[in-house]
């Protein structure tokens, strides 16, 4: 690919999250003509309205890449897929586990751990993460030489997060819980132990921890995910990473609304694309003085 190649190709990367939390999850990725998801857990109606609500086409949807098979991360994949028909993609074990009434009715693709899968412009890259279900994974999604991560219901930091996140330029990372607040609210006790288990989700420490350690080179937007609504806040979450705030920009990603649509290139995030550049024309006329 040549350089102006890669810069139209760039300019023109955008993301959304349509919802983020214990509610539902579903991550837009999308260039100019086509569009990918991460997740689609919430309604087929809810997803629409959203959608609209930030102007994201979902007609430009050409596949669907599911995490694991909690309810928030497949609630809406039946209806969607059939109405838009768009691909599904999940690993047997999701497949396996996941409630028949979600699953769509074309039956979906296999995806593996360590395996990539290239849809239209997009190369979405499948690794193994920490979370109680059957076969649970995380994808980073490469296009026009960009990565973007979506790294949800994670119990612990694994080899895996750690070496798809060092590639990140823009990275949705679970930010879970605060752990005081965890600890002293009103979930009941086993409840408390699981989210915070290895095989639970991470805390607000623990996400900024792995930022820390990990240090990713490319990254410039950090965009805080699936904050619990009893045991977080948006500002506790995003004063766990203060420390990053002159390095990145880091928003969090709200579980009541879609966020906002950003255009992503090498160097930043932006809510509006690039200016198209067009060049002079020769044959233009002289301006008469
Ligand atoms: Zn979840
Ligand atoms: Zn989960």
């Amino acid at each position: 690919m040549n350089p102006t190649e890669n810069n139209i190709t760039q300019a023109n990367i955008k993301i959304c999250s349509l919802a983020s939390g214990s509610n539902g999850n579903a991550y837009y990725i999308a260039t100019d003509t086509e569009a990918i998801l991460v997740d689609c857990g919430i309604s087929y109606k809810q997803i629409i309205g959203r959608a609209k609500s930030r102007g994201v086409d979902l007609r430009q949807v050409k596949a669907v890449f599911i995490t694991h098979e909690h309810s928030d991360h497949v609630r809406g994949m039946r209806v969607f897929c059939q109405n838009f028909k768009a691909d599904c993609y999940m690993t047997k074990g999701t497949a396996l586990k996941c409630k028949a009434f979600y699953m769509p009715v074309v039956p979906p693709k296999a995806i593996h751990y360590n395996e990539s899968v290239t849809v239209g412009a997009f190369t979405v890259h499948c690794f193994e993460k920490s979370h109680d279900v059957e076969e649970p994974c995380s994808f980073r999604v490469e296009v026009g030489g960009l990565n973007i991560g979506v790294f949800t219901d994670i119990g612990c930091s694994c080899q895996g997060l750690c070496d798809n996140l060092e590639k990140c330029h823009v990275a949705f990372l679970e930010s879970n819980y605060d752990e005081a607040m965890l600890w002293a609210g009103k979930y009941p006790a086993y409840l408390k132990q699981r989210v915070a288990s290895d095989e639970g989700h991470l805390s607000n420490v623990q996400a900024a921890d792995i930022v820390r350690a990990v240090n990713p080179p490319h990254l410039h937007t950090l965009i805080l995910s699936h904050l619990s609504a009893d045991n977080n806040r948006p500002q506790i979450a995003l004063k766990a990473f203060a420390e990053f705030a002159d390095r990145y920009k880091i928003m969090h990603a709200s579980r009541y609304e879609a966020g906002e649509v950003f255009y992503v290139t090498e160097t930043g995030c932006s809510s509006k694309p690039k200016p198209i550049v067009i060049p002079d024309r020769l044959d233009r006329p002289e301006p008469k003085i």
